[in-house]
C-alpha cells in the first residue's frame, strides 16, 4: 500500500481570512479513524459538497477536510469481518466530507457500519453517477409509496426536477408508471426532462412566489427539493390525502405554510434524510436503483469533472448552471 496519495483538502482561514482548498499530497497517517481502508476510485459533486468546497454555508465542521460525501472504491485493508480486501463498496453520507475525511481523496478510511458493498449490476462510477442525489430520490420514491402513492392515484410533482435528486425523482417515478410533471426553472430542459419521463413540464415560477394557503386539488404526491415558498405552495395543491416527500432546500429553508393542508385535506408532509439513514432503507433504496433506473437515462444524466476543475463546478453547481450529475474518477 503506498503511505502517500493526493487529497482535495479545505483548510480553516485565519482569522477574517476565507478558506484555501486544493489538492495536497496526503500520508495515511493523517486519515480518521476507522476499520476499512478504502482505494477510492469515483467520487461525485453533490449540492453539499460545493457548499463545503466553496465555503458558502458551514457544512465542514473539522479542519482540515477532505470533501465528498460518496466514494466507491475497492477495500485495500480491513479489520472487519463484512468487507474483505478486493471488495467493492460505495458510501453515501454519515457526515463523511462534513466531519469525516471524505471522497476527494486517492485513499479513505471509513467505518464498516457506513459502507455497502456495491450493488451488483452497477459499476462504481454508475454508483457514483447516482450517489447521494439518486439515493435520497430513491428514500423520497420509497417513502411515497410506503404512505400509499401509486400511478392511479394520480399525477406526481418532482420539484427542482433538472437537478441531481429532481433528475433521479423523476425517472424513477416515471418508470414505476407514474405520470410525472417536472416543475424546472430551466425551459431549455424541457426535452431532457421529457427523455427522462416526464409527461409534463411546469415553469418553477408557478410555484415559487407567495400563494394561497389552499390551491386547486393537483398532484396525488410530490418529490420536493426546494423547500421554502414552493413546497408551501407544493402542499397547498395537493390532493386530499397526499403526500409530499421533502429532502432539500435549493430555493431556502424557510417553510412559509399554513396548517390548512394538513387538517383540511390529510396531506403528509414526510421528511426524508439520507445522511444518517439505516442500511435497511439504504439497501432498499440502491436495489430500486439497480431493478428501475434505465442505465441509457443515466448516462442522460451524467457528466465528468476533472480534479482541476473541482472548484468552478463547485460554483457552476450553486449557480444553478449544471444539469443532472457530476462524477470525477479519482484515479
Ligand atoms: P442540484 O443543485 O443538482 O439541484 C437543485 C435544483 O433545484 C436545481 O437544479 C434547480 O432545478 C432547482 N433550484 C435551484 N435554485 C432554486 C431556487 N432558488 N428556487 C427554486 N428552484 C431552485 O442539487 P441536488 O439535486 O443535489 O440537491 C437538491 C437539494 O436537496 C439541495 O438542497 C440538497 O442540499 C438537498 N439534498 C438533501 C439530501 C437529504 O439527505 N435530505 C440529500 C441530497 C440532497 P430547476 O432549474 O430544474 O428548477
Amino acid at each position: 500500500m503506498t503511505d502517500t496519495f493526493k487529497a482535495f483538502v479545505i483548510a480553516k482561514g485565519a482569522e477574517g481570512q476565507a478558506q484555501s482548498a486544493s489538492w495536497h499530497e496526503m500520508g495515511l497517517s493523517e486519515l480518521m479513524d476507522g476499520d476499512v481502508t478504502v482505494r477510492v476510485r469515483h467520487t461525485t459533486m453533490n449540492y453539499k459538497d460545493a457548499l463545503a468546497i466553496t465555503g458558502t454555508s458551514p457544512v465542514v465542521r473539522r479542519f482540515p477536510m477532505v470533501p465528498g460525501i460518496d466514494l466507491a472504491g475497492e477495500v485495500i485493508a480491513s479489520d472487519s469481518a463484512e468487507f474483505a480486501v478486493g471488495d467493492e463498496v460505495i458510501l453515501n453520507g454519515w457526515g463523511v466530507g462534513e466531519t469525516h475525511l471524505g471522497g476527494y481523496a486517492g485513499i479513505a478510511r471509513i467505518r464498516s457500519e457506513w459502507l455497502l458493498h456495491k450493488p451488483e449490476g452497477l459499476t462504481g462510477a454508475q454508483c457514483m453517477a447516482i450517489g447521494t442525489a439518486g439515493y435520497t430520490a430513491a428514500l423520497c420514491v420509497l417513502r411515497l409509496q410506503a404512505l400509499g402513492a401509486s400511478p392511479a392515484g394520480g399525477p406526481v410533482l418532482v420539484t427542482g426536477a433538472s437537478g441531481g435528486v429532481g433528475s433521479f425523482a423523476v425517472a424513477l417515478l416515471a418508470a414505476l408508471g407514474f405520470e410525472v410533471h417536472a416543475s424546472t426553472g430551466k425551459r431549455s430542459e424541457g426535452a431532457y426532462l421529457k427523455a427522462l419521463g416526464a409527461s409534463q413540464i411546469l415553469d418553477r415560477a408557478e410555484f415559487s412566489e407567495k400563494g394561497r394557503p389552499l390551491g386547486k386539488e393537483r398532484f396525488a404526491a410530490a418529490v420536493d427539493s426546494v423547500g421554502g415558498q414552493t413546497l408551501a405552495n407544493v402542499l397547498s395543491v395537493t390532493r386530499y390525502g397526499g403526500a409530499v416527500a421533502a429532502c432539500g432546500l435549493a430555493q431556502g429553508y424557510d417553510l412559509p405554510t399554513t396548517v390548512m393542508p394538513f387538517i383540511l385535506r390529510n396531506v403528509t408532509l414526510a421528511g426524508v434524510d439520507s445522511v444518517m439513514a439505516d442500511k435497511a432503507h439504504r439497501r432498499a433504496a440502491w436495489t430500486l436503483l439497480t431493478e428501475r433506473l434505465d442505465l441509457g437515462h443515466l448516462q442522460q444524466i451524467t457528466a465528468e469533472f476533472r480534479p482541476d476543475e473541482v472548484e468552478e463546478t463547485a460554483r457552476a453547481l450553486l449557480a444553478g448552471k449544471i444539469r443532472g450529475r457530476m462524477v470525477m474518477n479519482i484515479d
